[in-house]
């Protein structure tokens, strides 16, 4: 099995829709060039790919050409009926039949709570004795030591799914590194999502891509990001969310066949993660406090990392991010100034600062 998979969560757009004809197209490229898994979720594209998935790749080609993974939205099952309710509506919108790869979505924190209140564990077993799953799993958003307990607990699950890439292989917020060890010391297959890290990793700032470019300028940057994760042992998979023919085909490249990272290419990656982990960020940890207090119900946590991003990805990006934050909430701009979240802070950020400097970089121009 090729190492590259297809994740479903972006898609072509075209008026607010999953593009279908676009979208097959990809597809079409991607099982032409000997690729074969694909991964989707209840919730991806507003609870629309797994139609988008029954239209564009499985009433078109034969369903053994292809391996099809599905998740279960544990969140939403609140009595144990509800897992097979989901499950069969998941088999209905994707038309599939069966599933490859079933995971438990995202797990950690309240998700993982929703799992085991209605054992979704024992569920994912049963679907698989009853032949509509051939392998179970869980996708993962947690701390290393949640991990451990979880595989501990479940040494019936095959494979995790984690949040993979050099940018966070030591970050303290993702751990991408002690959580992909802890899956290694279970024994267990690792697919990899995010390895571009929402394709930021594709569009570095050029003092950042700098070592990249003078080891191989023809080499993109997210080629590097996808070698980096296939490289690692026991990676049976990497997920990309590929939007156009453009990163279709530069992945494909990427992978046909696929290089593994030598001793000097891993020493380039290493050097662009350090000179990344040096960038000074704002130490938010996302634990909403303020927004709990925010009159003007301003996202703040968003907003300061969009900051954040802009110092590593550059203002476009952060951007695209800061729109993203905002769209339907207030803007830094609508602050009042009444100082309650500073005092809510425990990181004691100073929170109105960064507004007016969110406010002067990325709403110039807004109407
Ligand atoms: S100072 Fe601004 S951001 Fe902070 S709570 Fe008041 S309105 Fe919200
Ligand atoms: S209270 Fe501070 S650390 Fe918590 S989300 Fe708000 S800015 Fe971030």
């Amino acid at each position: 099995m090729k190492q590259l998979g297809f994740g479903t969560m972006r898609l072509p757009v075209a008026h607010g829709q999953v593009d279908l004809k676009e979208t097959e197209k990809l597809f079409d490229r991607f099982l032409a060039a000997g690729f074969t898994y694909f991964d989707t979720a209840y919730g991806y594209h507003d609870y629309k790919s797994e139609l988008a998935v029954r239209e564009a790749l499985v009433k078109r080609h034969p369903r053994e050409s292809f391996l099809l993974a599905d998740k279960m939205p544990v969140w939403l099952a609140k009595e144990p009926a509800d897992l097979d309710r989901l499950f069969n509506e998941q088999l209905e919108k994707t038309g599939a039949g069966y599933f490859d790869y079933y995971l438990l979505h995202a797990l950690g924190g309240k998700n993982l709570e929703a799992a085991d209140a209605v054992d979704a564990w024992s569920f994912a077993l049963k679907k698989k004795d009853e032949g509509l799953v051939k392998r179970v799993g869980f996708s993962f958003h947690d701390t290393p030591e949640t991990l451990e307990k979880i595989l501990s607990a479940h040494p019936e699950m095959e494979f995790v799914q984690l949040q993979i890439n050099y940018a966070d292989w030591e970050s303290e917020r993702v751990q991408s590194r002690r959580c992909y060890e802890t899956a290694r010391r279970h024994g267990k297959d690792v697919i990899i999502m995010e390895p571009v890290r929402g394709g930021s990793l594709a569009q570095l700032q050029p003092s950042l891509a700098a070592p990249f470019e003078a080891y191989a300028p023809d080499a993109t940057l997210a080629s590097w990001a996808l070698r980096f994760c296939a490289s690692l042992d026991g990676v049976i998979m990497v997920l990309s969310g590929m939007s156009d023919m453009a990163q279709v085909e530069d992945n494909i490249k990427t992978f046909s066949p696929l290089s593994a990272l030598d001793q000097a290419e891993r020493a380039v990656v290493e050097k662009v993660r350090e000179a990344l982990a040096q960038i000074p960020s704002i130490p938010c940890t996302r634990c909403n406090y303020c927004t709990e207090t925010c009159p003007a119900e301003i996202p703040i946590p968003a907003i300061l990392r969009a900051l954040n991003d802009s110092r590593i990805y550059g203002d476009a990006y952060a951007a695209a991010q800061y729109a993203s934050a905002c769209k339907d909430k207030a803007q830094a701009s609508a602050c009042l100034g009444c100082e309650g979240c500073l005092f809510r802070c425990p990181q004691h950020i100073k929170i109105t600062e960064h507004l007016r400097e969110a406010a002067s970089k990325f709403e110039r121009g807004d109407d």
